[in-house]
């Protein structure tokens, strides 16, 4: 260990673990298996000046550093440098006079939902409870309800962050670089806190439908139909999911590749209504609507916990017809690799500008089609090859791709992210905080 590491480690409250540590490779392990970070040192971080600690020792040493929280966005993974882990930042404080919560860089969706549900609030949070607020909010945040209260990043109100010089800053409206963290995902520094706004949504009325793929032809025309005369408070997404024939699996579905028909509904009249006119294309194998608190709302996807290694890309498109949804379904079906393909409709306050400037693009978009797979013992270029089929179908009416729902290494191109006006602020953003490069994006 040099003197200038002793300098700037030294007082971290937290835990720093260096290569060869026994720790490390533990400390470093998320949600997404595939190519772990291997760095020359990772701090834990249990507070703000812990990450000070960890940027400056970085900077001293002219080190890249990458910032994880759970993982779920993991890509690639650093092979030296600074690793600066969120996981014991958890804390989250409820404002229900503001109707704001603070949140800690490593607090899950769970952990906000919980909090703000004590006041009969809720963050307008996305599918999966175990996603962190923080990476979740940077890249837009897709939410549940995104059709009646926008993007998370809409919501975002002020974030404490540490950028390449060391320095921690508190950033709201009027700042190019608040603006470029609403949606943008700039690698500029590490994100200590963030506060936004909540929605009073205590229930709503969702659920999922597992509906026979077999069906497809008759249950797709529905599901897009039920998307384009959407209320606002209806979100409507479906999955093709192949299901694995397990004895753990129940058994409507165990084997069988299903349409999962998902759906959320602050007022309930228009979900009750597309789950009839479901049931009345296609047998429903399994599931359906309930009154359910916002605080079960992880059980509406019902998306499995178990870390793995996938990758996964996606297509922001400007309309879906008929025929593209379901050649799109075809060719997952008929993929020489297991495909899952969530489609979820947009528009709606989606579609509405932001308070303020940001950095979401693509806003205009109709709907996102998704395609990921797990990766372990798949050759990769065949991986690649069955997504780029899948998605082919949508070649002329795709706008770009949302990033935070590029998974693992699959491979994107910036001006697929982001529009060219969202492309210059983050280069701006980049020069004016982290000119040197520091932080691994
Ligand atoms: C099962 C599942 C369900 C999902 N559902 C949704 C959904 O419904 N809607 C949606 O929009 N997205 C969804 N996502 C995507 C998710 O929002 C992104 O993968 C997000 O990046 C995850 O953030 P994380 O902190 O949990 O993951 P991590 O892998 O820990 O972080 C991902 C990236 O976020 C950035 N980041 C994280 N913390 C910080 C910080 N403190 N400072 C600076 N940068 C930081 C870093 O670039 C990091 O590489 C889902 C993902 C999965 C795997």
């Amino acid at each position: 260990m040099t003197s200038t590491e002793t300098d700037f480690l030294s007082g971290v409250r937290g835990s720093v673990l260096h290569r060869g540590d026994e720790g490390l490779p533990g400390e470093v392990a998320g949600f997404q298996a595939a190519d772990p970070h291997r760095p020359d040192v990772v701090v834990g971080a249990l507070d703000a000046d812990d990450v000070v600690a960890a940027v400056r020792h970085a900077a001293a040493h002219d080190l890249p550093v990458a910032v994880t929280a759970t993982g779920h966005g993991h890509t690639s993974g650093l092979a030296r440098g600074v690793v600066v882990t969120t996981g014991r930042m958890r804390g989250v404080r409820v404002d229900p006079a503001s109707r704001t919560a603070r949140v800690e860089a490593g607090a899950r969706s769970a952990d906000l939902v919980a909090a703000a549900a004590e006041h009969g609030l809720a963050p307008v949070s996305g599918s999966f409870p175990g996603v962190g607020v923080v990476g979740y909010t940077l890249g837009g945040g897709l939410g549940l309800l995104g059709r009646e209260f926008g993007w998370a990043s809409d919501r975002l109100r002020a974030v404490e962050i540490v950028t390449a010089d060391g320095v921690l800053r508190r950033v709201g409206a009027g700042d190019e670089l608040f603006a470029a963290l609403r949606g943008g995902r700039p690698a500029v520094g590490v994100v200590t806190a963030m506060s936004v706004d909540l929605v009073p949504v205590g229930a709503v009325v969702g659920g999922g439908l597992f509906l026979d793929a077999a069906d497809a032809d008759e249950i797709l025309p529905v599901v897009r139909r039920l998307g384009v005369g959407a209320p606002d408070s209806l979100s409507l997404s479906v999955g093709v999911i192949p299901i694995p024939d397990l004895e753990a699996v129940p058994a409507p579905i165990r084997g069988r590749t299903v349409l999962h028909v998902r759906l959320v509904d602050t007022d309930g009249a228009a979900a009750r209504a597309a789950e009839a006119a479901l049931r009345a294309a296609s047998p429903v194998l399994l599931g359906g609507l309930r009154e359910l608190p916002w605080t079960e709302s992880g059980s509406i996807f019902a998306e499995p916990e178990v870390p793995h290694a996938y990758e996964g890309t996606n297509l922001l498109v400007s309309s879906l017809s008929d025929t593209a949804l379901g050649a799109v379904v075809a060719a997952a079906r008929s993929a020489s690799v297991g495909c899952v393909v969530d489609v979820r409709r947009l528009g709606g306050a989606l579609s509405r500008p932001a308070d303020g400037a940001d950095a979401v693009s693509f806003r205009e978009a109709g709907w996102i089609v998704r395609v990921l797979s797990t990766t372990d013992g798949v050759p990769e270029a065949e991986t690649r090859a069955a997504h780029t089929a899948v998605l082919a179908p949508l070649d002329d009416v795709r706008l770009g791709r949302m990033a935070g729902f590029v998974y693992g290494a699959a491979p994107v191109e910036a001006d697929e992210l982001y529009t060219p006006a969202v492309r210059s602020l983050l280069a701006r953003v980049r020069e004016a905080v982290d000119p040197r490069r520091m932080f691994a994006g």
